[in-house]
């Protein structure tokens, strides 16, 4: 193994959406099945300190970490392809570089010295790359950098790349630069100019790309690959072909196929050792491929236009189903869409019904007419953090008959406020990173549905939330048939509502998507999706 972390630098040029996270989470599962210790890092060039204050539309899902850092989507891919936990560390903003740099010169750490993009900003960017490898010990830290080369946002941290790549020397360090080449359908011709602009574009910026990732939709020709590979001055096994596939888990063994790893290994001076077998990995891919059975899920969403900003949840359904040897057909519904005449049309067909987080009234009585619909048609029920919310308003209205509950976060008159402001938030006015985040435990009833999933009465679970089921409700909610069956024992906040006389109908204050991967589905998913086959083969 090597003695010092060896770095991998990945940007994207052409267009941006080529799946960069996706490449680095592949080429680190390739990487960790050899045996080395691996982390991905994402350098996002907005300004925002963290995504936390954007609006899912804008990014997609927002990521939570186990150490409560809200972070880009792309973190969710390397947790769930590498099986280990990412930190705050693996993702920064330049509004993170530019808030410690202020705050140092603020603090007189630069006294007397004119603060500038180069060298402070640039230093900054250098030192958070550094800081994740010598900080978890690793061999290899994959650092990938978003936007596409040529922006203007992204150039400190191409110059910052660039003088680590000098830095670190030849063989600490290597770079993977990902492209598109076009298909011109009208000429049959697939077209390696825009690869070509894109590495000038890195060359005038003193980087030569060490290997080329090129994303297409029809399989590369010899030629092509001479082509790039004298025009851009990478050896011709550093053109990579990344063909699309029909399912981004394919991604690790394509680029075993294209020998990504070895290629990698060999520029940094490390052993190949023997090709890796990725059993466990294959097993899970023939499983999502060959299952027979499908079943209908709908995810009722109020982001619904974007399908990114349910990432984890969707890819969560995912591994439940490969794990239930069965398909997950996922349709999304739009909560702001239904309503008391459509709601059973819109949910027509639905073996199981999931609503989903998210902030705001928006949609709010859409979602909860799909509970209604879910709970008094006996439908499989699972309702993540706002969808949990909305299960208890739905429960007071119908079976307690408090026709205003809600959440005061959609109305403050109400006489019966069942989700409830958490008392430590009632101070708090600034917005970024400021909810109740990350970890937190909770205590499982035995008997319940989660205690059935989980196995264990004390788990941990990541949290992104403001408000709270207001305990001053829970004995008349329990004496009606909704039980508290997870609760956080510190506190006493209620982390999980079942219904025991359906089939199954679990709400979960927590998001139990987030820590969902290839190798360890999550249970409670898991068991949502069983329960749903078992809802339709007993039809
Ligand atoms: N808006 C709700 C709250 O802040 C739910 C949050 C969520 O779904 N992540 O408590």
């Amino acid at each position: 193994m090597p003695q010092k972390t060896k770095y991998i630098f990945v940007t994207g040029g052409v267009t941006s959406s080529l799946g960069k996270g996706i490449i680095s989470s592949s080429l680190a599962k390739l990487l960790q099945s050899r045996g080395y210790s691996v982390t991905i890092q994402k350098l996002d060039p907005y300004i925002n300190v963290d995504p936390g204050t954007l609006n899912p539309y804008e990014h997609g899902e927002c990521f939570v970490t186990e150490d409560g850092a809200e972070t880009d989507l792309d973190l969710g891919h390397y947790e769930r392809f590498l099986n280990v936990h990412t930190t705050q560390a693996n993702n920064v903003t330049t509004g993170r570089i530019y808030q410690s740099v202020i705050n140092k010169e603020r603090r007189g750490e630069y006294l007397g010295k004119t603060v500038q993009v180069i060298p402070h900003i640039t230093d900054e960017i250098k030192r958070r790359i550094k800081l994740v490898g010598t900080k978890q010990k690793l061999d290899v830290v994959i650092t990938e950098i978003g936007g596409t080369v040529g922006d203007i946002e992204s150039l400190p941290y191409i110059e910052a790349v660039r003088q680590l790549k000098y830095e670190l020397g030849p063989t600490n360090s290597a770079f993977i630069h990902l492209t598109l080449v076009p298909y011109l359908a009208a000429s049959g011709e697939l077209k390696t100019k825009p690869t070509q602009h894109s590495v000038k574009i890195l060359l005038e910026n003193g980087i030569q790309p060490d290997v080329l990732v090129l994303r297409t939709e029809h399989p590369l020709t010899e030629d092509i690959r001479r082509k790039v590979a004298l025009f851009c001055n990478v050896n011709l096994n550093a053109v990579i072909e990344s063909i699309d596939v029909s399912t981004i888990y394919e991604v690790p063994l394509l680029m075993l196929k294209e020998k990504l790893d070895i290629t990698i290994l060999q520029k940094l001076d490390l052993p190949v050792g023997p090709t890796p077998e990725l059993k466990a990995w294959k097993q899970f891919i023939a499983k999502l491929k060959d299952s027979k059975s499908t079943v209908k899920v709908g995810l009722v969403g109020k982001y619904i236009e974007l399908p990114d900003a349910y990432k984890s949840i969707m890819e969560a359904l995912i591994h439940a189903g490969a794990s239930n040897q069965c398909k997950v057909d996922i349709t999304p519904i739009h909560s702001e869409e239904i309503d008391l005449g459509n709601v059973a049309q819109k949910l027509e067909g639905m073996n199981g019904i999931l609503v989903a987080p998210g902030f705001g009234h928006r949609g709010i009585e859409g979602k909860i007419l799909a509970v209604q619909h879910a709970r008094e048609n006996k439908i499989p029920f699972f309702g993540i953090c706002l969808g949990m919310q909305c299960s208890v308003i739905e429960f007071s209205r119908n079976v307690l008959g408090f026709a205003d509950a809600n959440s005061t976060e959609m109305t403050r008159n109400t006489a019966h406020p069942v989700i409830d402001l958490m008392e430590d938030q009632k101070g708090i006015s600034d917005k970024g990173g400021t909810m109740r985040l990350g970890a937190y435990p909770c205590s499982l009833a035995e008997g319940s549905n989660a205690f059935a999933a989980y196995k264990v009465s004390e788990i941990q679970e990541r949290h992104r939330h403001r408000y709270e089921l207001n305990n001053a409700f829970l004995d008349a909610l329990q004496a009606k048939g909704m039980k508290a069956t997870g609760i956080n024992p510190d506190t006493g906040l209620v982390e999980i509502i079942e219904i025991p006389e359906h089939p199954w109908f679990v709400g979960v204050q927590f998001h139990p998507e987030y820590k969902s991967t290839v190798v360890n589905p999550h249970p409670l998913f898991v068991n949502f999706i069983k329960a749903v086959k078992n809802g339709v083969s007993s039809k």
